[in-house]
């Protein structure tokens, strides 16, 4: 793993396209700061980009971050390909330098959505300390059986230019996406690769969930409710945490 690429490399590659559009809440007099925490293919992108909407604040996906450095052919990219590719984590350092170089940015400091970040309890306590003096901080767990998830991530197509999944309801799934990029099965999305993430998250995820819960700071939802219900409740947990610590 080099360490010399520039963070600034994989920052940019960030979408900068999630911001208010429709139903904004109305804004927070604290940082709105949320993570995300389930394992793969429960959802969290989904939810990201709907809650970072809602709250006016952007998703910090490093998953996407990821797999764009690798798309770009970066430094970064060539070197993290083949441990996203095995369905293991890049080393804590580097995440926490691309996370650290993201939250220094400007539009970050009314909140954020991270998904994919912290990933084990390493990265928590590295996030702790880059969010001194900003504000609380709330994780919601996604909660979804392990064999609804090989089933999900199995079907999955994702657009390999805007990074939307396709619809898993609409019959024959389509191949081309409303922005016209194709639909392709993510290559960290076999039935072996899975299986790796899955044991990577009970292994070095799950306790996150005690970490954070020992502090007061998780919500848990069933992540297997239809998207809108998650949402609603995501919203509803956003409104009693921040609304309650902000009177
Ligand atoms: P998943 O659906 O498995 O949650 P993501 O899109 O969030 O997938 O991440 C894809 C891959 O990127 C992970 O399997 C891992 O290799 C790498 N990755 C993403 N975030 C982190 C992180 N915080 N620490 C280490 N590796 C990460």
């Amino acid at each position: 793993m080099t360490r010399t690429f520039a963070p600034s490399v994989a920052v940019r590659a960030v979408s900068r396209d999630i911001r208010a559009q429709e139903d904004s809440r109305r804004p927070a007099a604290s940082p709105t700061n949320v993570v995300l925490i389930g394992p793969p293919g429960a959802g969290k992108g989904t939810q990201a980009t709907r809650l970072a909407r809602w709250l006016s604040v952007p998703t910090i996906s490093t998953g996407d971050m990821l797999r764009r450095a690798v798309q770009s052919g970066s430094a970064i990219g060539l070197a993290v390909k083949a441990v996203l590719e095995r369905g293991e984590l890049i080393e804590d350092a580097t995440m926490t330098e691309i996370v650290a170089a993201r939250l220094a940015e400007a539009d970050t400091e009314a909140g954020f959505v991270l998904d994919g970040f912290p990933r084990n309890v390493d990265q928590a306590v590295a996030l702790d300390s880059l969010l001194e003096q900003r504000g609380d901080l709330i994780a919601v767990e996604l909660a979804v059986p392990e064999g609804a998830i090989i089933r999900r991530l199995g079907q999955r197509r994702v657009c390999e230019r805007c990074g939307r999944n396709a619809d898993p309801l609409s019959g024959t799934p389509p191949k081309v996406c409303p922005c016209g990029g194709a639909f392709r099965q993510r290559s960290d999305d076999t039935e072996t690769v899975i299986r790796e993430r899955l044991r990577t998250y009970d292994r070095a995820t799950k306790p996150l969930i005690d970490f954070y819960r020992q502090r007061h700071s998780l919500r848990a939802i069933d992540g297997t409710l239809a998207p809108d219900l998650v949402a609603a409740q995501i919203s509803q947990i956003i409104d009693a945490v921040f609304d309650h610590a902000a009177s």
